[in-house]
C-alpha cells in the first residue's frame, strides 16, 4: 500500500525521525505510532539539548544580574523572542509576549484588553468550533460585564458559516475570537476574510493559532489580525511556554495582567510605573528554559523548511483520508475544503474510547474524547470522536498501522 517513506524528495522523513529520540520505542510490543500531535508534539534532540544546555551552562535569572551567566541567559531568552517574531512576521520582537500557552494568551487579552473596554449589551463573537480555552474566558467576561456571547455556526462539512457570521456582525460587536485551525475538525478557517469583516464593523480580532502554528506559515501582518496566540509544546517546543502576539499600539494601551517583579519600572506605595511592553505582561521570573527551547524548535523548523513540512503533512492527511475509508462504518467529522493535519472520526458501533484503547494495544496513540470542544461534539450529535493528528515525523507506514489497528477493532466488535 505504501510508497517509500522518502518519496517526497525535499523532505526525508526517515532522517527526520532520527532527530526525535522518543519515537524509537515499542508500546505493548509494537513500534510506537504517535498520532496525538494535536494534544502535544514530540521534541527534537535540538530542543532537548537547548534546554539542557541552558540548565547546565547558563542557568540564571534574566534582565536582573550584571554577571556573565545572567547576561547569557538574557541574550538567549530575548533571542528566542526575536525568533518568534520572525516566525509570525511580527513588526518587531516587542510585539511578542511570552505566556504559558494559548490558554493564558486568551485569558490575558480578555482580562487586560477587552474587559476594561466592554459594557453591558456589547457583543463578543466566537465560533461553534472553538476549543474550551476560547469559550470559557469570554463566558466569564460576559458574566462579569453583561456583554453577550454570539456564536458563528458550523456547517455539516465542518466549515464556518460565513453568511451567518456576516449576519452576526453589527454595531454592538466589539471583539471576535476564533480558531485559525480547528483542533477537532482540522478545518483551516478563512482568517483574512474573518478579520476584514470584523474590522469593517469596528471590531477587533484575536486568532487562536494553537493548531495552525505547527502546520502553516503564519503571517500576522498579512492576516491583519489584532492578536494571535499559540503554544510552544504543539510546535515541537517545551510545555509551559507560549506566545501572545499583539499589535504594538494595542499592547501599549493594555492594563497589566499580573503584578510583580519584572513588569515594573518603579514602585512606591503611592504609585507604580510599568516596564515597557512586552515586559509589562511578564510578571515574575519567566519560563526562561521554555523560551529558549521554543527558539530551538523554531530554528529546527526553519532548517527543515516550513513549506516542505506542510507539504509532507498534507500528503499524510490525503493518504490517511483515503486509507481509512477501508474501515467499515467509519465516518470522518470535518470535511472542509481546506484542512490541516487532523483526522477526526467515529466508527459505527464502537465507542471512541474503545477505539483509543484498542489502538493503544497496537502501539497506536490517538486521542479519543471531546477534544475540549464539547459544543462542537453537540453540534455533530456525538459524545466523542477518535482523532489522529499528524506531525512532520509521521509516515505513510504509520497511517497503514492506524488502518490495520482500526480493522482489528472492527473485527473484535463484529465477532
Ligand atoms: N486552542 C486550540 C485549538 C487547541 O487545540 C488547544 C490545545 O489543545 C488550545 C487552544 C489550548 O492550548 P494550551 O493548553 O497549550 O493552552
Amino acid at each position: 500500500m505504501s510508497q517509500p517513506a522518502t518519496r517526497l524528495n525535499s523532505f526525508d522523513v526517515t532522517r527526520v525521525r532520527e532527530d526525535f529520540p522518543i519515537l524509537h520505542q515499542t508500546v505493548h510490543g509494537h513500534p510506537l505510532v504517535y498520532l496525538d500531535n494535536g494534544a502535544t508534539s514530540h521534541k527534537p534532540r535540538a530542543v532537548i539539548d537547548a534546554v539542557s544546555h541552558y540548565y547546565s551552562a547558563d542557568n540564571s535569572n534574566v534582565h536582573r544580574g550584571v554577571h556573565a551567566l545572567s547576561e547569557r541567559a538574557t541574550v538567549a531568552y530575548e533571542g528566542a523572542r526575536g525568533k518568534v517574531a520572525r516566525l509570525v512576521n511580527a513588526g518587531s520582537s516587542r510585539e511578542v509576549v511570552f505566556v504559558r500557552g494559548t490558554t493564558e494568551a486568551i485569558n490575558l487579552v480578555a482580562a487586560s484588553h477587552v474587559r476594561p473596554r466592554i459594557t453591558e449589551g456589547d457583543e463578543i463573537v466566537v465560533s461553534h468550533m472553538e476549543h474550551h480555552s476560547n469559550i470559557v474566558p469570554w463566558q466569564l467576561l460576559c458574566k462579569a460585564t453583561g456583554a453577550r456571547l454570539r456564536v458563528i455556526p458550523v456547517t455539516d462539512a465542518g466549515e464556518l458559516d460565513m453568511d451567518a457570521y456576516a449576519d452576526l456582525l453589527g454595531p454592538r460587536t466589539r471583539f471576535v475570537s476564533v480558531v485559525h485551525v480547528s483542533n477537532a475538525l482540522g478545518t483551516i478557517n478563512p482568517v483574512r476574510r474573518i478579520v476584514e469583516m470584523a474590522h469593517a464593523v469596528g471590531a477587533q480580532v484575536m486568532l487562536d493559532g494553537a493548531q495552525a502554528a505547527p502546520h502553516l506559515t503564519v503571517d500576522v501582518q498579512a492576516i491583519g489580525c489584532d492578536f494571535y496566540a499559540f503554544s510552544g509544546h504543539k510546535i515541537y517546543g517545551p510545555t509551559g511556554i507560549g506566545v501572545l502576539w499583539a499589535r504594538p499600539e494595542l499592547l501599549s494601551g493594555m492594563e497589566p495582567y499580573q503584578g510583580g517583579g519584572e513588569m515594573i519600572r518603579a514602585v512606591s506605595f503611592e504609585e507604580t510605573t510599568y516596564a515597557e511592553v512586552p515586559h509589562k505582561f511578564e510578571a515574575g521570573t519567566p519560563n526562561i528554559a521554555g523560551a529558549i527551547g521554543l527558539g530551538a524548535a523554531i530554528d529546527y523548523l526553519d532548517a527543515l523548511g516550513l513549506e516542505a513540512v506542510a507539504a509532507h503533512e498534507d500528503d499524510l492527511l490525503r493518504y490517511a483520508t483515503e486509507a481509512v475509508s477501508q474501515v467499515p462504518g467509519l465516518r470522518i467529522h470535518g470535511n472542509a475544503r481546506d484542512k490541516a493535519g487532523i483526522l477526526s472520526f467515529v466508527v459505527d458501533g464502537i465507542h471512541a474510547h474503545d477505539i483509543g484503547t484498542i489502538l493503544d494495544r497496537r502501539g497506536v496513540a490517538v486521542r479519543a474524547g471531546h477534544h475540549c470542544a464539547m459544543p462542537l461534539m453537540q453540534r455533530f450529535s456525538v459524545a466523542a470522536t477518535a482523532r489522529a493528528s499528524f506531525a512532520l515525523y509521521n509516515t505513510r507506514e504509520e497511517v497503514d498501522a492506524l488502518v490495520g489497528a482500526l480493522l482489528h477493532a472492527r473485527e473484535l466488535f463484529d465477532r
